[in-house]
């Protein structure tokens, strides 16, 4: 399936769509090195971390309009999970649960997100609060909140539909 170009939408050399490859979008810096140190979610009066956009995310107009949005989905690779376990036993619980009962970093595709707060933008940096994330974790995606998101287009029937 294509999609023509509006007038003013501009486009970045990545994947086609049906590839299930991922591109990383930037580099997640935060406080924690070691596992055993990092928060098991973020909270909202964790430290600032802050996201850093590659290229050509980082200066193609990607990021054009997100500081209007308070807080951000974002949505990270945790490369250093394993990705092989069906079930698992969390520390401290002695007890095993299916994979897909759990927000452990150890699945099958390993995507961790986190609800942040934006605090601010400095070019290609975002500074955010409320992540759980290793320094250099790499960055998937970002998205406004849904909650307090607002298509700029007009409702289409299908949002009806679905409520
Ligand atoms: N908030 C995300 C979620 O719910 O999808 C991630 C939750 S996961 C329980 C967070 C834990 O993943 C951290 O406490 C740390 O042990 C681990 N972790 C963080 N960054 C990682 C990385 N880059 N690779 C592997 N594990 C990581």
């Amino acid at each position: 399936m294509s999609f023509a170009l509006r007038a003013g939408e501009t486009v970045a050399a990545t994947l086609p769509p049906e590839a299930a490859g991922l591109v990383f979008i930037g580099r997640i810096r935060t406080p924690w090195t070691d596992r055993a140190a990092c928060p098991r979610q973020g909270r909202p009066d964790g430290p600032v971390c802050t996201l850093e956009l590659f290229e050509p995310w980082a200066s193609g107009g990607a990021l054009d309009g997100v500081e209007a949005h308070q807080r951000l989905e974002v949505l990270y690779w945790l490369h250093l999970a394993r990705r092989d376990l069906l079930r698992q036993v969390p520390a401290a619980e002695g007890r095993s649960y299916g994979t897909f009962a759990l927000r452990s970093p150890l699945r099958p595709n390993p995507i961790g997100t986190s609800l942040v707060e934006l605090l601010g933008r400095e070019g290609a940096v975002l500074r955010v609060r409320g992540l759980d994330c290793l320094d250099g974790t790499p960055l998937l995606d970002l998205k406004p909140e849904r909650g307090s998101f607002r298509p700029p287009a007009p409702p289409t029937p299908g949002d009806a539909e679905t409520g």
